[in-house]
């Protein structure tokens, strides 16, 4: 373990910095100084230090630790919480497939994550039965090309940004062979927990790429952004990257309008816009997390008095089934 006071960790690579991250409960309390505390799920804990590095040392209520920290409550069954709250495999023509909308599909390229997210809706997701081999990566370019519907092409997991550069430089050129696909989109957390992502290889195919490049940043409160992580999404825009947000409505950690105003504030001084605040999805382990929906119309509505209307995101619910997001209001 390398321990936070030794700054050295900075200029560690990103790959270095994901091999690094604190694994277990001990370590973790041991580096924020706090007290000795089981850990409580099947689960494992993942904190990469930059993303460690913004907790408030002592601190047990940290809104940043509380999206890392195991708590018993998530042994706790709930009712209307399952393991598969958006019932994703009916929703797969091909492994690693995802086609629920018009004119664009999702690809889960991996399962790992840089972070383990303790509310994410995909923790008990059956990754090992969803990567595409070698010959059903064919079938899927195969799939898209075949359907001039499609337009955009996500990239999700997992995290996107834990494939090496050179996998995702063949998945974009791929895609950019299709002569009706005009944008990538990837869903991260990565250049946000680990700034050190946004590396030469990864700025070298993107500047290359003939699609428009889009990341949907994964931020829920306005301490995860930090001076390193502006850095990062400067470096991503002056690349042509269009810049979002999707952040989950989360109790004790973003449910209250002055956290949500400062977020939104952060999200734009780092280039970035809000795009989406998700209610929770019923996932099983993440009941203590829920945020009632009257509960947040009336936090979007606050936002609205307090913030222009390109600052607001739109709260929205993910339901098996629909042709798209529900937008709440
Ligand atoms: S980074 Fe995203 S996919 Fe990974 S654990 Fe967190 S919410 Fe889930």
């Amino acid at each position: 373990m390398i321990p936070l006071t030794d700054t050295s960790w900075q200029s560690l690579s990103w790959q270095d910095l994901v091999i690094g991250a604190i694994s277990n409960i001990n370590d973790l309390t041991q580096q924020l100084n706090l007290p000795q505390m089981p850990h409580y799920s099947a689960f494992p804990i993942k904190v990469p230090l930059p993303y460690l590095s913004r907790i408030e040392l002592g601190n047990p209520q940290d809104p940043l630790l509380r999206q890392v920290l195991c708590l018993p409550a998530e042994l706790q069954n709930s009712p209307g919480f399952t393991d598969h709250p958006l019932d994703e495999a009916n929703y797969t023509p091909l492994p690693g497939l995802i086609q629920k909308y018009q004119g664009r599909v999702l690809i889960i390229v991996t399962g790992s994550c840089a972070i383990n997210c303790r509310y994410c809706f995909r923790r008990h997701f059956p990754y090992q039965d969803f990567q595409p081999d070698s010959r059903q990566w064919q079938l899927l370019f195969e799939h898209i090309h075949n359907d001039d519907s499609i337009t955009e092409v996500i990239l999700s997991g997992g995290d996107p940004l834990m494939l090496p550069d050179k996998r995702l430089q063949w998945i974009e050129s791929q895609l950019a062979a299709i002569p009706h696909i005009t944008t990538l989109r990837l869903h991260t957390r990565l250049p946000v927990v680990i700034p050190q992502r946004i590396c030469p290889d990864l700025l070298n195919w993107i500047a290359k790429s003939r699609l428009n490049i889009v990341f949907v940043n994964h931020v829920n409160h306005a301490n995860e952004i930090d001076a390193k992580v502006i850095e990062a999404m400067q470096i991503l825009a002056q690349h042509r990257v269009v810049l979002l947000n999707q952040s989950v409505l989360l109790k004790g950690i973003n449910d209250a309008t002055d956290e949500l105003v400062n977020l939104s504030n952060a999200l734009f001084g780092a280039g970035i816009l809000p795009y989406y605040l998700h209610l929770l999805d019923p996932v099983n382990g993440a009941a203590h997390f829920d945020v009632d929906q009257q509960q947040g119309i009336s936090l979007i509505n606050q936002l609205r008095d307090r913030l222009p209307g390109y600052l607001v995101p739109k709260l929205v619910r993910e339901v098996p089934g629909d042709t798209a997001k529900s937008l709440i209001r």
